[in-house]
């Protein structure tokens, strides 16, 4: 065998770089396909937001109304209308929120969807009361980035052996996925914390319950959504893993074979 090698009383042949290269393309194009997957799980809300704009009417009221007598007001938080800002399409401008925590803004089209204002205002809930809705809204970036990083660390050669000993980035790099997910987690609880507020906050300001229940499933699917999110990124960090690995991880000669059966 040309230019292999013994570790550990194992026989190994070093890959060609060429594996690598084949490798990085196919661990792109299969994580590509699982992301790729992400408006499956985002559909079932911009469906049901788009719905909401013939009803904003019997939201807006008490969305308008709950952030005043929740005290949120009192503490600066404000809504914005989005409609009126400008600079966004009609379309975008009915399918998304957000809660800016640094000048307490809820940039929110009060013409379209205000159901999806008490999940901002749950946020701001967060933001400014929860101590531990604080914590989690902190990691949401860094834990983007970090999951984005484990998906570029998934992709680099695996130069040692599989049973060569593992130092603290080997590890990290054989967990890429499971942690990538981990990542995204601290999101996932954000929002659903952020969710569940928002319905307090809307029983609160007296909606019905036929309103309240059709809020729930808004929510329900808004959460699907980052779980998706989450378990995508996952998969995806995962499986670029696990193609990079089969494609340059020295390979085993198995001597074993030939003394037994040869
Ligand atoms: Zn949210």
């Amino acid at each position: 065998m040309v230019n292999s090698y013994y570790y550990n009383g194992n026989q190994y042949v070093p890959r060609d770089p060429n594996n690598g290269y084949m490798g990085y393309i196919a661990a792109s194009l299969a994580s590509g396909m699982i992301l790729g997957a992400m408006p499956a799980f985002s559909k079932p809300f911009s469906k049901q937001l788009v719905k909401e704009h013939s009803q904003n009417h019997l939201y807006k009221d008490a969305f308008e109304s709950s952030i005043k007598n929740s005290g949120l007001a009192a503490k600066g938080v404000n809504i914005v209308p989005a409609q009126l800002l400008g600079g966004m399409s009609d379309e975008a401008c009915g399918l998304n929120a957000y809660y800016q925590p640094s000048t307490r803004k809820i940039v929110i089209n009060t013409d379209k969807i205000s159901i999806a204002g008490f999940h901002e205002a749950g946020h701001a809930m967060n933001d400014i009361t929860g101590k531990f809705g604080k914590f989690l809204s902190k990691l949401r970036w860094p834990g983007r980035y970090a999951a984005g990083l484990l998906g570029t660390l998934a992709l680099f050669a695996r130069p040692k052996p599989k049973d060569a000993p593992r130092n603290g980035l080997d590890v990290v790099r054989d967990n890429a996925g499971k942690l990538a997910f981990a990542c995204m987690l601290p999101t996932v609880f954000e929002e659903g914390m952020a969710s569940y507020k928002g319905i307090k906050l809307a029983k609160a300001s007296g909606l019905a319950k036929p309103l309240i229940n059709n809020m729930k499933k808004l929510y329900a699917k808004a959460l699907l959504t980052y779980i998706g999110h989450a378990s995508l990124t996952g998969l995806a960090v995962g499986a670029a893993g696990i193609i990079m690995d089969k494609f340059t991880r020295p390979k085993k000669v198995e001597t074993d074979d030939f003394l037994l059966f040869g």
